[in-house]
């Protein structure tokens, strides 16, 4: 007889499965959360989103202090860094939100279970306790919230020091005279930019022809520009063959991406951020004979239930954007169609944001896509050169993006380089949402002086009737 009974055990607390644990409790559910690394919050809080957002915003305020505050007529002298105030500021600041998730337990009485679990049988969770010990939790309903790790590249092993994944570059104890990250997505992006600001000198190495290759890409060649005056180097349609460690830094081998002659590149550290993989190790997928496919994904229904009944999974794990409020989403509804809900999660409309400055945002189909697609549409720009916000703030490098359905003028896709571009990303989201069009957005009244009229122009645009530019 298993020692404890619940409605639904979640394996895996970070925001995908503490979500669903909240809202499964909130809907009535007896309902543990069984999380291995010590904290809650998953990667997202531990090493993912929020430590990143936290330097993130200390190098840019760094970078602001020594390249742009005498434009605004501000001195500075003896300006200095300190790396390890600002980890300490960073781990302080993840320390507060995971410590948050186990207050939101304790209040929705969800059961905090430390430790690793495993699924020996459906309705049946064996905990490997932290402190040592195990236990069995007995459950109606199991939902797997494992998330997702590094993909490692072959021949280039990381070891945290001088070759990190980004839980490594996000404790870096100096600052390196030279970095190169591999893989020009969200997360070299965001952390080249980082150590960039903070004094090296980063090259970003990309097999693919183009950065961000998810993203329209249109606004990835001007994030590219971007970058690049602010410093970062790119070298794309080329290949990381090979690592060597040496006492004096890592030499790469690299290749074009094509084929052809192979050259050396010398480094500091290197960052490895070519993508995450699904991670389920550990709870016997396999022998329970839970589908997953070819990438290792395990596959569900439309109820997030996987090919063996009473067993569910959500978020990095389960095929769909990898990102935390996608997993989230997938939490919610989750936990409400357990419960009979007809919830649902359009992952058409689940936006992007990279926190770069200026940032880059998007929502919906990419331009490529629609042309792929054959569909028919018009395309709405506004620069923030034209944006009064953007010129008293000083911050005027990007464009809005709206791309329309040629004849009902449906909004299809919006993608925005520019100041604060995730923030004001969320108008199109909800307009997406409802079905609304660009002439929605045009008609809106948004406040001025705000980057948000660039949105506005935008959708002016598309009709060919943008006021201010
Ligand atoms: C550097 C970085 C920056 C990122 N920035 C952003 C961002 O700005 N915005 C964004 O939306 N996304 C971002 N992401 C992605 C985001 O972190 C993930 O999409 C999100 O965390 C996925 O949530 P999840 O709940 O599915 O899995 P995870 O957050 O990975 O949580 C899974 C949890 O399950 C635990 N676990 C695994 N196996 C077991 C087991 N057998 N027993 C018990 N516990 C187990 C793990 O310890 C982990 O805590 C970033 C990722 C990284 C690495």
């Amino acid at each position: 007889m298993s020692d404890k009974q619940y409605d639904l055990v979640v394996i895996g607390g970070g925001p995908g499965g503490y979500v669903a644990a909240i809202r499964a409790a909130q809907l009535g559910m007896k309902t543990a959360c069984v999380e291995g690394r010590g904290a809650l919050g998953g990667t997202c809080l531990n090493v993912g989103c929020i430590p990143s957002k936290a330097l993130l915003q200390s190098s840019e305020k760094y970078a602001d202090a020594s390249r742009h505050f005498a434009e605004h007529g501000i001195k500075v002298e003896g300006l200095g860094l300190d790396l390890a105030a600002m980890m300490a500021r960073k781990d302080k600041v993840v320390k507060e939100l995971t410590g948050g998730i186990e207050f939101l337990f304790k209040k929705n009485k969800v059961d905090y279970v430390k430790g690793w679990g495993s699924i020996p049988a459906a309705g049946s969770v064996k905990v490997k306790l932290v402190g040592g010990g195990e236990e069995t939790l007995s459950a109606k309903r199991i939902l797997i919230a494992t998330g997702s790790e590094s993909t490692p590249l072959p021949g280039v092993a990381t070891d945290e020091k001088q070759i990190v994944t980004s839980t490594g570059a996000l404790a870096l104890d100096k600052v390196p005279g030279k970095m190169v990250v591999i893989g020009a997505g969200v997360i070299g992006l965001e952390m080249g930019s980082v150590w960039s600001r903070l004094g090296a000198e980063v090259t970003v190495v990309e097999f693919l022809d183009r950065i961000l290759p998810t993203m329209d890409a249109e606004i990835g060649k001007q994030t590219q520009r971007i970058l690049g005056k602010q410093g970062l180097k790119f070298k794309l349609a080329t290949k990381v063959t090979g690592a060597k460690n040496g006492k004096n830094g890592v030499t790469l081998t690299l290749e074009p991406s094509a084929g052809g002659a192979a050259e050396e590149l010398k480094t500091d550290v290197v960052l490895v951020a070519i993508g995450r993989r699904p991670y389920t190790e550990g709870l016997g997928l396999k022998e329970l004979g839970v589908a997953m496919n070819n990438r290792g994904f395990v596959q569900v229904d439309e109820n997030f239930e996987s090919s063996v009944k009473g067993i569910y999974a959500i978020g990095d794990c389960i095929p769909g954007p990898m990102l935390a409020h996608k997993a989230e989403e997938d939490g919610v509804v989750a936990a409400e169609r357990m419960t009979g809900q007809k919830s649902h999660i359009d992952y058409n409309l689940v936006p992007g944001v990279v926190y770069t400055w200026p940032e880059v945002a998007g929502v919906g189909k990419t331009e490529e896509q629609l042309k792929e697609a054959g569909v028919d549409y018009k395309v709405g720009k506004f620069p923030f050169t034209a944006n009064s916000r953007a010129r008293s703030v000083g911050d005027t490098d990007g464009v809005v993006k709206v791309l329309a359905d040629k004849r009902s003028d449906r909004v299809l896709g919006v993608h925005i380089i520019g100041p604060l571009a995730g923030d004001i990303l969320a108008e199109c989201v909800t307009v997406m949402e409802f079905g609304g069009t660009a002439e929605d957005i045009a008609r809106t009244c948004h406040a001025h002086p705000s980057m948000g009229e660039s949105v506005k122009e935008a959708a002016l645009a598309v009709d060919g009737r943008a006021i201010h530019i």
